[in-house]
């Protein structure tokens, strides 16, 4: 019995899902004439009463699109100093959009309205660079799961309104946000320009994400996809798993959040732990203290066949998913409480 915590995206289609894979009705959707896109698309778009949608084989395209349509080369967009945009993007920001980014100095990944507020203040004259836009990221990845205060989000669109900025949601992980908050996707919807959720994150698809916004930007965005070669033709089957993600998958999530403070309380019971982060998702972020040796740690459990991620200097990283259950979870904890 492999147990994989290394990321929730290492999850395989469950036998339902394959099935509605199977079943999709497809097409060329560069001529828009995929059924279950168009479905999956006007789906989402009417769950988060938005405008209109558009489906991209990954995150991070979702993401790279919003900016460029929100931007012009030599514009600044702000975002945390953890954020996935400036991080784990590849340096898009930069190379595809030719935008800098002003990194906001926040806790897990979030910062405050007032942070904002001081980063876009100051001079505003021929040397300065443009400021356009405002991504945020919900939960935080680098910041172990962690969920945005709403109202902060709502005095944060304020500070955007005041200074003409578009709002951006990264929310790869939003429906976990949602389910942890007992929040809806419409109060996003009313708040963000653009939002990019991701199908295969928590809620299990094997590929996919889409890119919610107005008319104007979604027909933006599908030049924008294009140009970054995301234009996919019968990838319908993977909308039907896209589909069969939101009608499955949603609720679920409450277990992987439960099964992960599980873990922490666990861990934070050993004495080989220094400090567990907060849990109040599906991530759990924890360091070992000096008395054991974390690649021994994380090689010995693997020889249990149980996998999780150093991420260095003592800090570890496992992410609870769809494919990982509570059998799973209870050989995990026995073999955590006998390690040391
Ligand atoms: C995974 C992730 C993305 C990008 O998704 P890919 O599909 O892997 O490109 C974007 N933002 C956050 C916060 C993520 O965790």
């Amino acid at each position: 019995m492999r147990i994989d915590l290394i990321s929730d995206t290492v999850t395989r289609p469950t036998k339902g899902m394959l099935e509605a894979m199977m079943n999709a009705s497809v097409g060329d959707d560069v001529f828009m004439a995929d059924p279950t896109i168009n479905k999956l698309q006007t789906k989402v778009a009417k769950l988060f009463g938005m405008e209109a949608a558009l489906f991209f084989p990954s995150g991070t395209m979702a993401n790279q699109t919003a900016i460029k349509l929100h931007t012009q080369p030599g514009d600044k967009l702000f975002c945390d100093k953890w954020a996935h945009v400036f991080n784990f993007e590849g340096g898009g920001a930069a190379f595809n959009s030719g935008v800098s980014s002003h990194l906001i100095d926040g806790n897990r990944g979030m910062f405050t309205a007032a942070q904002l507020n001081e980063a876009v203040a100051g001079r505003a004259d021929i040397h300065v660079p443009y400021s356009r836009l405002v991504c945020v990221e919900n939960t935080t990845n680098k910041g172990g799961g962690a969920c945005w205060d709403y109202q902060e989000l709502q005095k944060i669109k304020e500070v955007c309104i005041a200074n003409n900025l578009a709002f951006h949601l990264d929310g790869a992980r939003l429906f976990n946000a949602l389910v942890a908050k007992n929040e809806t996707p419409k109060q996003y919807g009313e708040l963000f320009d653009t939002i990019s959720i991701c199908l295969s994150k928590g809620l299990g698809a094997p590929v996919g994400s889409v890119l919610l916004g107005t008319k104007a930007h979604i027909a933006k965005a599908l030049r924008i996809r294009k140009l970054f070669g995301g234009a996919m033709r019968q990838a319908g089957y993977l909308a039907a798993a896209a589909i069969y993600a939101l009608d499955h998958h949603v609720e679920r999530l409450v277990d992987d959040h439960r099964r992960a403070k599980e873990i922490g309380e666990v861990l934070a019971s050993c004495n080989f732990i220094k400090r567990v982060e907060p849990i109040e998702t599906n991530i759990v972020i924890f360091y070992v203290n000096s008395i054991i040796d974390e690649v021994a740690f994380v090689k010995a459990i693997a020889k249990k066949d149980i996998h999780f991620i150093s991420m260095g200097e003592g800090k570890l990283r496992m992410v609870t998913h769809l494919d990982f259950t509570d059998a799973m979870l209870e050989k995990l904890l026995k073999e955590l409480k006998s390690y040391y």
